[in-house]
């Protein structure tokens, strides 16, 4: 069970890092991954009062607010418009509407769960997180820092002219996914993310320049063959290494298809 003994509603961003820092402090965001541990906290901190439930436009940049919900994701027209649908797919296999109507941005990016299909589609985009105190960090690099006692304040989102694609794997419609896969093109550069592998997602850039002549069988053949080998996967009750890497060509080899009929 998760015992609170004091909640606290700050109305500052530096109110609630100077409670963030207290010992046995947690901050709150949908609390549908902090209710189920087992754990007594001091300070609950709730960010309800810092008008980061909001989605906005800033010049060529879109602010998602860390306590923005994973619906509001899913339904935004310009998100959607920007990512061709692509937020919508990994938003809409998220247990349920009720569900992604609580589980909000920064608790489900914060904690860099190994199943997570937030993390994998963010990390497709030119994407950075704004962390209180440390600043501005894009958000591949955040994936792989240590936890720290920082506020994810909010997802900045560049408008940089994108294709995307997000493709799942799930035993089950709602069950955790056996593996996620997002590809996208944008500056010059072909990304793919693996997550859910069953570890935190993992970017590899065409850094052999596979796609240099476009998309094809053979590209995408060359591709794969680059990726295969370096991808770590491991096992679960969901699925095996090898399922896992056998998931991952295919997933991989029809996100591209479908990148090429985006781009044509
Ligand atoms: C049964 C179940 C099934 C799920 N299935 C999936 C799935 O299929 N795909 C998927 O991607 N996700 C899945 N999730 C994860 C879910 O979508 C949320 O990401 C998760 O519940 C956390 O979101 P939350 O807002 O409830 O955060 P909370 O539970 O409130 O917080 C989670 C952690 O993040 C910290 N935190 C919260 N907000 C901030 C912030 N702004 N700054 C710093 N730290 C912060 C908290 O202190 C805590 O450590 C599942 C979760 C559950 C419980």
């Amino acid at each position: 069970m998760l015992t609170i003994n004091n909640y606290v509603r700050p109305k500052t961003i530096e109110e609630a890092h100077d409670y963030a820092v207290k010992p046995k402090s947690v901050i709150l965001g949908g609390m549908l991954w902090l209710k189920m541990m087992n754990r007594e906290v001091d300070y609950a901190i709730d960010l309800s009062d810092l008008n980061l439930d909001q989605i906005e436009v800033k010049d060529d940049e879109i602010h998602i607010g860390a306590m923005v919900n994973l619906r509001d994701l899913e339904v935004n027209p310009l998100l959607n418009e920007y990512t061709h649908g692509a937020i919508k797919e990994a938003m809409r296999h998220i247990v349920g509407v009720q569900f992604r109507n609580l589980a909000t941005i920064g608790g489900s990016l914060f904690g860099r769960f190994g199943f997570s299909d937030v993390l994998t589609i963010f990390m497709a985009m030119d994407a950075y997180v704004e962390l209180y105190p440390t600043g501005i960090v894009p958000i591949r690099e955040f994936a792989n820092m240590k936890m720290s006692k920082d506020i994810l304040v909010r997802v900045i989102v560049k408008k940089t002219p994108l294709h995307i694609v997000y493709l799942s794997q799930r035993n089950s419609e709602t069950d955790f996914p056996v593996l996620t896969c997002a590809v996208s093109h944008f500056n010059n550069e072909y990304y793919c993310i693996i997550g859910a592998r069953p570890l935190k997602a993992i970017d590899f850039i065409d850094e052999n320049h596979c796609f240099e002549e476009g998309i094809n069988e053979d590209s995408i053949n060359n591709f794969v063959n680059y990726v295969i080998p370096q991808l770590v996967v491991g096992s679960n009750l969901r699925g095996s290494s090898e399922y896992r890497k056998k998931i991952a060509k295919v997933l991989i080899k029809r996100a591209f298809l479908q990148l090429k009929k985006e781009e044509a």
